[in-house]
């Protein structure tokens, strides 16, 4: 293992040590993962997956960052994760590889640094499943019971999640440098982000500025990704905000059922910040926050600055609504682009809203005419729209069977539905894992289509509100 990390100014990071899991059995393991790490599945074992012993060269840190919290600034840092290192791939990757729910740090502000068994599943379930789903997000290796028990409501099975991502560096980690007012140390950092992200940009003249423009672009690519799945990330903190454009800090995250912008399901946005509708303007918003960090690198006069920064700043708009629309286009089997295939998009989605649709199973239907149809396509403003989609479709030189295909290959028929989530989750605590399995298994393959997938298209039949949680 490497630690290139660690060669930060001392400030970035704090030394680290698991706590001891008393009795550590592993309850997942990622094989293809560990594969694709260039790890020995042998050496995987309890001890090594729990923190207990760990992997030659690791030197396991907490990284320091700060963030705003549903707007409120705070400094913080891995409160309960442990980085024990960077995994060099055999596709020549670097790959921070750490523990999740180990135990305290000097980041965690009186809390415990521990995991229950339930979130940690949870995290895998749908990391692993936007993994399949083709939107760049964190991984998740294996899970881990400690033989500790954690103190919440109940008292309830401790586990520790190894995890990994390009990297933990996040908008939170420069605003952290930015706050202590260290100009070397935020460009330091600055550098290290490009040297490890954006290495084609390092000796350019402008390469700050490119920094914050090349993040901008991954981070509304990203944006884009989620709304095409309907995908709820909940705590949209400027510390779960990654440079490299991944997915990270799987909380109380879930996708929505029935299409509505407002839909919220984290127990504590109470004021739906972070609602499906919100999300592109909440990531702007994060990104602002990333720009004035790098002020001081953009250029000495920092009116000039701000104008680079508002520059790059306004691209996010632009690209975000350009990946939307390419992506609503193969939703919708449109391989060419026409001026009014926006309007036809957002038209679809004002008739999905006032049917109360399934988001996923809407375009499950449209790609496959022999699933189940909803009811409300029989309706006067569907069959009005649906006539319009069909002309636009042979308007384009692509066949229909190529039309289909691109449809297929962009409308998961199954996604982590919170139900059956739940469903794995509990049958897990109480000790049987196929259901846990079987769940993953389908999850692997969101587009193939295939017959087992039907049971798990159904969206919950509940008419309660779905709540999730963080920091759980
Ligand atoms: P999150 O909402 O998961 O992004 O967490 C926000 C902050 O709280 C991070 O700094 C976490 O490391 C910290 N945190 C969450 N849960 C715990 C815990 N059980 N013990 C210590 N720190 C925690
Ligand atoms: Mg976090």
């Amino acid at each position: 293992m490497n630690n290139s990390y660690s060669q930060l100014p001392e400030v970035f990071f704090a030394e680290a040590t698991p706590e001891e899991a008393t009795s550590p059995k592993v309850v997942l393991l990622n094989k293809g993962l560990a594969e694709s790490l260039g790890l020995e599945v042998e050496e995987l074992n309890p001890e090594v997956l729990c923190g207990n012993e760990l992997p030659e060269g690791a030197a396991p840190i907490a990284q320091a960052y700060a963030g705003h919290q549903f707007g409120n600034f705070t400094m913080l840092g891995d409160g309960r994760a442990i980085l024990l290192g960077e995994q060099l791939t055999p596709s020549g990757d670097r790959v921070d590889i750490g523990l999740k729910g180990s135990g305290p740090t000097a980041f965690s502000r009186g809390g415990d640094g521990l995991a229950a068994l339930g979130p940690m599943l949870r995290e895998y379930i749908i990391s692993e499943a936007m993994h399949a789903l083709g939107i760049p997000t964190s991984r998740s290796l294996s899970v881990t019971l400690t033989g500790n028990d954690v103190h919440r409501e109940n008292i309830l099975p401790g586990a520790v999640l190894v995890r990994t991502a390009s990297s933990y560096l996040r908008v939170g980690t420069f605003q952290y440098a930015a706050a202590r007012q260290v100009p070397e140390d935020l460009k330091e950092l600055a550098d290290y982000a490009i040297e490890r992200h954006f290495p084609d940009i390092a000796s350019q003249d402008n390469s700050y500025e490119l920094l914050l423009g090349n993040v901008i672009e991954r981070q509304a690519a990203l944006l884009a990704k989620w709304q095409l799945v309907g995908f709820i990330h909940g705590v949209m903190n400027t510390d779960n905000m990654t440079i490299s454009g991944e997915t990270i800090d799987y909380g109380p995250c879930a996708f929505m059922d029935v299409y509505d912008p407002a839909t919220v399901f984290s127990s504590i946005d109470v004021n739906g910040r972070y609602k499906y509708g919100n999300q592109p303007g909440i990531a702007s918003w994060n990104l602002a926050r990333f720009a004035e960090t790098l002020l001081p690198l953009l250029d000495e006069n920092q009116d000039e600055a701000i104008q680079i920064a508002e520059k790059q700043l306004a691209r996010f708009g632009n690209v975000f609504e350009r990946e939307w629309l390419n992506g609503m286009r193969a939703k919708l089997g449109l391989l060419d682009e026409q001026p009014l295939d926006e309007a036809l998009s957002k038209e679809l989605l004002l008739i999905m809203k006032d049917a109360q649709a399934d988001f996923t199973n809407t375009f499950r239907a449209l790609t496959d005419e022999n699933v189940e149809q909803p009811v409300w396509f029989s309706e006067d403003a569907f069959c009005e729209w649906k006539k319009k989609w069909e002309t636009r479709r042979k308007q384009q030189t692509a066949t229909i069977e190529e039309s289909y295909e691109i449809m297929r290959l962009s409308n998961p028929s199954v996604i982590p539905r919170n139900h059956r989530v739940e469903e794995a989750i509990e049958a897990a605590e109480n000790g049987d894992f196929s259901v846990l399995h079987k769940l993953n298994q389908v999850l692997a393959s969101p587009y193939s289509y295939s017959e087992e997938q039907v049971d798990y298209t159904k969206p919950t039949d509940s008419s309660a509100p779905y709540r999730t949680y963080c920091g759980t």
